[in-house]
């Protein structure tokens, strides 16, 4: 739409002038503009919306001299366009008729009645029930940020503070919001990218935020929701409320606490890190082969998201991580989880029916759900009762029965309800007196009217007259055409079809106008009673909130008992000093998908072994092997059993990867560039708490430069970070670090060779790799034959040299010819005092190690 269209209206239509008004609040926005039985786009939406949809761009008229385009969707599945546009990261307007159109003067009146934003939807058909729908609001000053997330159709509303832009990143990352908002006079947080919503700064002050926050909770201040220290916080969950306010244009009496995270509570894992260990996504972008596809056989949608939640977030405390783990015990002992889950099973995503039913939007089909889920809990308790395990008591009390809402529930709302309470239908008879008179009357009706039909034939001597009813016409006696000369006087023709006429008389005309009037009384009866008992149910919110909170995460519980007996999973033992064993570990994915048996592999981490320094052949196990530890790590922080015979470990902060050469194509960076930003963030983050993966650094860079990061990074992260680290490498060079630092020991991967092929054995074995086997795997691969001979002569030629003292490796083709005396990255280090590296210098370190290096 022009500037000039939207300012001069006299020349529009009177209804393209109300639209255009109603349009100027919504500039940056589609407005869906109800027009009868469809939402009308105009103009530059129009345009859009037929892109974007897919559907036909037509013309309306002329409006300013000029036809207007236009575009519509039928109301009636307006739903399924919604849903395109929102998963497209788009908002739209819905602009409702709320005047009546028999009786409006020019256009009828209009009004947005809601805005559906990606970020805000509890609509069933809108969401995807085992993901979290999150809406996030960032604001932040000087390199420190508040961060506020809040998934609307649970209520779940969750504030922090972090520092730093990779710290932002990574909690983004973890949220993956549908939606974020930012303030507009700042850049967006993470650049651009799908449903980022600009915010006036205003409602991310301080004071606004905070009055906005406790007028919701109805509280003085902040204090009890421990913000009092977090003012980035305040403000971003602020002015997020006042965005959920703006768009659904209700109350929303659900939202009733605020919760504050802090980073130190958590296993932090950054953004790459969460995409190397593939815990939700693959790194296709898929969802199979992941950890929650191994873990997530939940009986409920709700225990799904809870378990998610949990898989995204691992803790530190181990008295809840514990208490989850005795949980699970006591479930698999008592021989109950199957149990258990059955009758979960039966139980309706009562999490999002409540947040639907606190927003009035919830359907006859939630109330239908929410009583027949409710019917369920007293056996649930029953069973619940005889397992003896702390965290479990605590849900079942969070769960309880209600009694109460289930007895209004299923004397207010029929067996099975239909979809809306449009057409009626759905108050139960019995339930209001009124109501059932109402319905009484237009019941009647049907006798009456065979009665009529009766007296009419006997009346007339017509044996085929009909008495009948229809949408348009109402109420009429059908005669053929033959016959309809023998209506008596007192018929009226009220319409002629090929072979009958229709009739109405005066009586049938009285009877039609005070059965329809009956009709519609008990629409508008059972339309006020349905409003009633939605909010007789909300004064019960936030009993049933706890119970939805207590069955997901009971179903969570019951469905990692199930893992744990199917998969063969130990309890792992959380100890408060520094280590990992684990015996006999598997990694939880790949022993799924292998035909042939996983051959499990021991651990051993602890002060004198804080970096092992794996070798072994290409595709010999080293990478399933790290990520099976950091796996078996985080799942003993959600409190999951693990694949392995036995796990003790100690406190871990973060776990950090840098796996993979995989070019970052999209930000433009190389492979070098991402691997060594990765790298640098890792040095300068890990602490002696952290489990660091580092999987063939120097890869992405010429053979020498590489050799000498990733000598860099193994003796950085041993002497000044000393995290556990496993470290696999194809630089052989590296196995002579155990000799020169404390902490290093090697293993490797073994395999054998079998004449001029391998076998690889997947075990993890003491010591150094004694061969590279490059060759064979280079075979395996389908490397033509001339060329592994070619290789196969230059290797023995490598070898004859060193063995004659010559300064080469016996490696393929490294030339390591160098001055002698101590490794150059060694001296070249020595220069830097490591605790004060920002990533960005450990950026510019190995840069200037890379020039020194390379050769003149
Ligand atoms: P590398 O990192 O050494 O190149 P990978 O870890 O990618 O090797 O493993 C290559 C393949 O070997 C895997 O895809 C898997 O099929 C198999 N493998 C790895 N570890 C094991 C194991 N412990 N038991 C059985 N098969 C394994």
């Amino acid at each position: 739409m022009t500037q000039t269209a939207a300012m001069d209206l006299s020349q529009h239509t009177p209804m393209m002038q109300q639209y255009l008004r109603i349009k100027a609040d919504y500039p940056d926005i589609l407005l869906f503009y109800r027009m009868g039985d469809f939402y009308e786009l105009f103009f530059e939406d129009a345009r859009r919306a037929s892109e974007l949809l897919d559907i036909t761009l037509t013309a309306r008229g002329q409006s300013a001299g000029e036809p207007i385009p236009m575009a519509g969707v039928p109301y009636h599945s307006a739903e399924q366009y919604l849903a395109r546009l929102v998963r497209l990261g788009e908002s739209v307007a819905i602009c409702e008729q709320v005047g009546d159109p028999a009786t409006a003067k020019g256009p009828v009146e209009r009004q947005v009645a809601r805005i559906v934003t990606p970020g805000t939807l509890t609509e069933e058909a809108l969401l995807d029930e085992r993901r979290e729908n999150l809406l996030v609001s960032v604001c932040g000053r000087e390199g420190r940020f508040g961060l506020a997330s809040l998934e609307l159709s649970s209520g779940r509303f969750v504030v922090q503070e972090l520092t730093g832009d990779e710290a932002l990143t990574a909690e983004i990352e973890r949220l993956r919001p549908a939606e974020l908002l930012y303030p507009e006079d700042s850049r967006p947080p993470l650049g651009d990218r799908p449903g980022l919503t600009r915010r006036p700064p205003w409602h991310f002050e301080a004071d606004t935020a905070t009055e906005q926050l406790t007028r919701q909770f109805g509280t003085h201040d902040l204090a009890g929701f421990g913000c009092e220290d977090a003012p980035l916080a305040v403000a971003a969950a602020g002015a997020l409320l006042q965005y959920v306010k703006d768009t659904q244009r209700a109350a929303l009496p659900h939202i009733n606490s605020l919760r504050r995270e802090r980073q130190g509570h958590s296993v932090v894992l950054d953004a790459a890190s969460r995409r190397n260990l593939e815990l939700e996504q693959n790194l296709q972008g898929g969802q199979d082969h992941t950890l929650a596809a191994v873990l997530d056989q939940t009986a409920t949608a709700m225990g799904s998201r809870c378990l998610r939640r949990w898989i995204n977030r691992p803790l530190r405390d181990s008295e809840v991580l514990r208490g989850r783990h005795q949980a699970v015990a006591t479930l698999i002992e008592s021989g109950t989880f199957e149990a258990l889950r059955e009758q979960l099973r039966g139980i309706g995503d009562v999490e999002r029916i409540l947040s639907r039913v606190a927003l009035k939007s919830a359907r006859p089909r939630d109330l239908a759900t929410l009583r027949d889920s409710l019917a369920r809990l007293p056996e649930l308790q029953g069973r619940l009762a005889d397992l003896d395990a702390l965290t479990l008591a605590g849900l079942a009390a969070d769960i309880g029965t209600h009694p109460e809402v289930e007895a209004l529930l299923s004397a207010a709302i029929i067996d099975h309800p239909p979809m809306l309470i449009r057409d009626g239908g759905v108050i139960a008879p019995g339930f209001d007196a009124e109501l059932d008179e109402l319905r009484a009357l237009s019941e009647n009706a049907d006798q009456f009217l065979v009665d009529l039909e009766t007296r009419e034939r006997e009346r007339t001597g017509i044996s085929t007259l009909k008495v009948a009813y229809n949408r348009v016409h109402g109420y009429y006696i059908e005669i053929s055409r033959g016959q309809a000369d023998r209506a008596p006087e007192d018929y009226t023709r009220r319409q002629t079809l090929k072979g009958a006429e229709r009739f109405i008389t005066p009586e049938l005309k009285r009877f039609e106008d005070q059965v329809l009037s009956a009709r519609e009384r008990a629409l508008a009866r059972e339309k006020g009673l349905y409003d009633e008992l939605l909010d007789r149910l909300i004064v019960h919110l936030r009993p049933l909130q706890r119970a939805a909170d207590g069955l997901a995460s009971l179903d969570a519980l019951t469905n990692l008992a199930e893992r744990a007996a199917t998969l063969d999973y130990v309890c792992p033992e959380l100890t408060a000093a520094p280590g990992i064993h684990i015996e006999g570990g598997r990694h939880p994915v790949v022993e799924q998908v292998l035909d042939e048996p996983f051959v499990p592999n021991d651990t051993q981490l602890d002060d004198e072994r804080r970096m092992l320094m794996i070798t072994g052949p290409n595709m010999g196990g080293k990478s399933t092997y790290m990520r099976q530890v950091a796996l078996i790590v985080l799942m003993a922080h959600i409190g999951s059993y693990v694949p392995a015979t036995a796990a003790r470990i100690g406190p871990v902060d973060r776990i950090f990867t840098r796996i993979g050469a995989s070019d970052d194509l999209a930000s433009g960076r190389s492979t070098f560039m991402v691997e060594m930003t990765e790298a640098a963030n890792i040095l300068n983050n890990a602490t002696a708490h952290s489990l660091v993966l580092m999987d063939e650094i120097g890869r992405g860079t010429s053979t020498f430069d590489g050799l000498s990061l990733a000598w860099a990074c193994a003796e950085h992260l041993a002497v000044h970070n000393r995290a556990f680290t496993l470290f696999a490498t194809h630089y052989f060079e590296l196995t002579t670090l155990p000799e020169q630092v404390a902490g290093i020991r090697n293993v490797h991967i073994d395999a054998v060779e079998h004449g001029d092929s391998i076998v690889f054995l997947h075990s993890v074995k003491e010591g150094p790799a004694n061969q590279s086997y490059g060759l064979q795997v280079a075979q395996l691969a389908g490397v033509p034959r001339g060329v592994i001979q070619r290789a196969r002569e230059r290797l023995r030629q490598l070898e004859e040299q060193s063995a004659r003292g010559a300064d080469a490796t016996p490696q393929l083709g490294l030339p390591l010819d160098a001055a002698p005396g101590p490794h150059p990255v060694i001296e070249a280090l020595a220069d830097v005092n490591p605790d004060d590296l920002s990533p960005r210098q450990a950026l510019d370190v190995l840069y200037s190690l890379k020039d020194r290096l390379e050769p003149q």
